[in-house]
């Protein structure tokens, strides 16, 4: 009888598109729903703050005592991975770049450990998200910049492009699995096409061709990064109007410390370029890093409010050992960064619910359903819930008669 195995997987979209390329690599071997009816857990790691390693190490506590095989992967192999191994919580480490070789990895007698490659790229392609409408295609790995705080260019290694073809036919392939919305992600998506001589707009035009390919999602993009060959395909009807832009800060000092290679005046104009245009926008706030003070932080508070932002990932700095930052002095109190956050979310909500409100017209690709109600994402990336007696399932609807409410819209069909 084949073995079962498990997957958990930590972390951000490289690491859910990195556990989908080991799932279509693996051979002999069959998919367990939970830990509980597994031969073998596969633990795909995320390191992206101490708090990441703390989450994997409690789930590795916590499977052992279930006494299944443990293989540890993901970003995380030279810190945690490499104690886990050292003090034989785990059978087995293998780094990213050994994700296709999954079946062989399994099928090893003997403990091992080997380290990742930072200079390898995919090439698998993946046939089918089971049960999903759309899917995420990683079109770049790792990055260049050298954010203080950030050990993710240490852990996935410097940027570099999957190539156009492999993109192309990976999205042809889902595209005949019905995939009709796909998401294009990359640890630092903007810098693809620098080391193959291609542009981010030129593949994202390439793509929109493909037959079945209806809409086109972008991931997280560095403001430095939009140029105007970017701008320029914005108007294009095969983008979803909704982007992410992350900003991290909105005040100069901290950027400059932070080591980020944006500033606000800049991104405000960027941001007001964009808007002008229908989109909705989303950036990351990192709250409390080293340096932010009261009035730090207020300027910063004011200057978000002048943006038109629609969506935000605000989070507490926390520090990661390895960083510039983590050395720098933090002497802001939870409370007070908690109090921050929660202003920063309030008032981005608000901004959300105000965008919402001047909307006529939702293209939505219905994803799942959850007791007797289907939920989907609009173009603007607003969750819309809907009661319908009809199977919606992975259908695409326009929708006019809809109702806005506090955190998301509601429509009944
Ligand atoms: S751009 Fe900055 S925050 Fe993003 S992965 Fe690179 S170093 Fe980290």
């Amino acid at each position: 009888m084949k073995e079962k195995v498990f997957f958990k997987t930590f972390g951000c979209r490289s690491n859910i598109y990195d556990t989908q390329i080991m799932i279509a690599s693996l051979k002999d071997y069959t998919l367990a729903k939970s830990e509980s009816e597994s031969d073998i857990i596969v633990i795909n790691s995320c390191t992206v703050t101490n708090g990441a390693d703390k989450g994997v190490k409690e789930y590795i506590s916590k499977v052992k005592k279930l006494n299944k095989k443990i293989i540890f992967t993901g970003c995380g192999i030279e810190g945690l991975g490499r104690e886990s191994y050292d003090k034989n919580n785990v059978f087995g480490v293998f780094g990213h770049s050994k994700k296709q070789d999954i079946s062989n990895l399994l099928d090893l007698k003997k403990r091992f450990y080997f380290s990742d490659n930072l200079a390898h790229i995919d090439s698998t392609i993946i046939k089918k998200f089971v049960g999903k409408s759309r899917a995420f295609i990683k079109i770049q790995e790792g990055c260049d910049f050298d954010c203080s705080y950030c050990i993710i260019p240490q852990v996935r290694g410097k940027a570099r492009s999957v190539k156009r073809k492999h993109i192309i036919e990976q999205v042809k392939v889902l595209a005949d699995s019905n995939i009709s919305e796909i998401v294009l992600s990359g640890t630092n998506m903007g810098s693809y096409g620098k080391d193959s001589n291609d542009t981010l707009p030129k593949l994202i035009l390439d793509i929109a061709k493909i037959d079945g390919i209806k809409r086109i999602r972008l991931g997280s993009l560095e403001p430095s990064q939009i140029k105007e060959d970017f701008l320029e395909i914005l108007d294009s009807s095969f983008l979803a109007k909704h982007l992410h832009i992350a900003l991290q800060y909105t005040q100069d000092s901290i950027l400059e410390i932070m080591n980020r290679k944006n500033n606000f005046e800049s991104d405000l104009e960027l941001f007001n370029k964009i808007a002008k245009k229908g989109f909705a926008l989303g950036t990351d706030f990192i709250v409390g890093h080293p340096g932010e003070n009261e009035e730090i932080f207020n300027t910063a508070l004011n200057n978000l409010s002048l943006l038109p932002l629609t969506h935000i990932h605000a989070f507490i700095y926390s520090p990661r050992n390895k960083t510039l930052s983590s050395k720098m002095k933090l002497d802001i109190k939870k409370e007070i960064a908690k109090e921050r956050l929660k202003k920063v979310k309030n008032l981005v909500d608000s901004k959300n619910l105000a965008f919402r409100e001047t909307k006529k017209s939702l293209e939505v690709l219905v994803e799942s359903k959850k007791e007797n109600f289907f939920y989907g994402l609009d173009q603007f990336f607003n969750k819309i819930k809907i009661k319908s007696d009809k199977n919606l399932s992975h259908k695409w609807l326009s929708i006019k008669n809809y109702e806005v409410k506090e955190v998301l819209n509601y429509a009944e069909i």
